[in-house]
């Protein structure tokens, strides 16, 4: 595997284009392959409060050299939430709950801030599936590239998500160490999961451990890079 030399990292040098804009006016921005077709989608951060998820992310498409990259990236599907702290985006969905999926509720959503604690702080799911620019501006964006596979980076269920059991997921099980599921165990509707299921378009959900970020970027951007560069492929064996 490629890498770019440390003293580059310090700035992100893929091509990235606007993939809609925030209800805060920000702009939505997805990095494609220069030399590659992009088969699969990697996204961190629509959750505003889990920053550790566009944190590791970066760290990898950074160190990863411009004609290397085979893979589109998300770094923060909700930008307003990240800016903000909140787990919702600037107007209080969950942009987790807001895809038009058969069981989409207009129920809050319920969350907790910590594992551990009551799951009682209550959040929108929009007054519509697809209310929100976030959400439409990831389905157009997901229209156009057209991934097969989508790793949705989320944290800190310590686990990694599959319903399928792919090898993709059985791989990203094994090297991260992180229990494979096939379900939370929970209904959530309207969310990018139950959406991708539906479309039959394979999603996995990878939730990095609650642990310190120095940690993490130590036991899992090396996860990243390969991912980004398709090398986890040759490791795949049928
Ligand atoms: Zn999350």
């Amino acid at each position: 595997m490629k890498l770019i030399s440390r003293v580059e990292r310090g700035i992100i040098k893929h091509k990235s284009i606007s993939y809609g804009t925030t209800n805060l006016g920000i702009t939505l921005e997805i990095y494609l392959p220069e030399k590659h077709e992009p088969k699969m989608l990697l996204m961190a951060g629509i959750h505003g409060d889990e920053p550790d998820t566009t944190v590791l992310l970066s760290e990898a498409l950074r160190s990863t050299p411009i004609d290397e990259l085979h893979n589109a990236v998300i770094l923060c599907a909700n930008p307003d939430g990240m800016s903000r702290g909140t787990r919702a985006n600037a107007r209080g969905v969950d942009l987790n709950r807001n895809f038009s999926t058969d069981n989409w509720t207009s129920n809050p959503v319920y969350h907790r801030n910590h594992v551990g604690e009551p799951q009682d702080i209550a959040l929108s799911t929009g007054h519509k599936p697809e209310s929100e620019p976030e959400t439409r501006g990831l389905l157009r964006i997901i229209d156009q590239i057209n991934p097969r596979e989508i790793i949705a980076f989320h944290s800190a269920l310590d686990c990694v998500e599959d319903p399928n059991n792919s090898k993709l997921g059985q791989w990203l099980s094994k090297n991260s160490g992180l229990k494979l599921i096939d379900d939370v165990g929970y209904p959530t509707p309207g969310s990018f999961g139950t959406w991708a299921k539906e479309k039959k378009l394979p999603l996995i959900t990878f939730e990095f451990p609650e642990e310190p970020l120095t940690h993490m970027k130590t036991r899992f951007v090396n996860i990243l890079n390969k991912l980004l560069q398709n090398e986890h492929l040759s490791e795949i064996s049928d």
